[in-house]
């Protein structure tokens, strides 16, 4: 389809973050003229990361700062997906989660309770505060079966000096020690924050479109959900993996700043 056809299919614009509406601090070129037109057309703006690391306020604090986000825009991390996920699916259930800080009071404030000691259920979130007893501890609980979930399956995580470890890099090291994979994950590319996002802004599937710079990611979380899907190249995909992959995004476009 076109971008313009695409633009007047859709109500609901999920907007990854790194590669798509910013690169490191920087807003790429044109996104804030683009966000804001799509807002004058009545359009919602929900920014959709996986990283799981910072709660909505840290991401809500960071895109106002750049002038990217406007009070009625919606922020949704695979951290906040998993919270819902487990209440809908793991009512009552104490949770062991190897999350940061911010995550665990995140998950206090969403009435989830943690407990280290005896669990029902694991949860692997991007935990940057990661130590030694936290691993012990997971591979142990492994071992025992408890039920296992992972908020987003990225190998590794974009900065200015290049990538570093994320949670995809952990599991392979719990599916080594543990010989467990999860049972289930919840971000891109797959449909728990999917769900959990249709739900929370009473969206309908064929006029949700997702904005993104990776195929196998973002493109493929639309495919899996039934979303319309925008693939910008201002981030990790080039014309030559567009051109090698099966994966066909509804429309591309060279960035953000120029779909409109
Ligand atoms: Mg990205």
């Amino acid at each position: 389809m076109t971008k313009q056809e695409l633009v007047s299919e859709s109500d609901l614009f999920l907007l990854d973050l790194d590669g798509t509406v910013y690169i490191g601090d920087r807003p790429l070129c044109g996104v804030r003229e683009t966000l804001a037109s799509l807002r004058a057309m009545g359009k919602r703006l929900v920014f959709l990361t996986n990283n799981s690391s910072l709660s909505e306020s840290a991401y809500r604090e960071k895109l106002a700062r750049i002038g990217l986000l406007e009070a009625q825009d919606g922020v949704y991390t695979s951290g906040m997906a998993a919270a819902e996920y487990l209440k809908r699916q793991f009512a009552g259930a104490r949770v062991f989660l190897v999350g940061t800080e911010a995550l665990k009071e995140e998950f206090a404030a969403a009435g989830i309770v943690c407990d280290d000691e005896a669990p029902d259920v694991c949860l692997l979130a991007y935990d940057t505060e990661l130590t030694f007893a936290k691993i012990r501890k997971l591979d142990l609980f492994l071992r025992r079966g408890l039920p296992f979930l992972a908020t987003h399956p990225d190998d590794v995580c974009p900065t200015a000096d290049g990538s570093m470890p994320d949670v995809g890099s952990f599991l392979a090291m719990f599916e080594r020690s543990s010989r467990r994979r999860p049972d289930l994950i919840v971000g891109k590319p797959y449909t728990a924050m999917g769900e959990a996002l249709l739900s929370r802004y009473h969206a309908e599937r064929a006029h949700v479109c997702m904005a993104g710079d990776r195929l196998y990611t973002d493109m493929l979380f639309a495919k899996n959900n039934g979303f319309l899907s925008l693939l910008v190249l201002s981030g990790e995909t080039t014309r030559e993996m567009l051109a090698a992959s099966p994966i066909e995004p509804d429309a591309v476009v060279r960035s953000l700043g120029e779909l409109l």
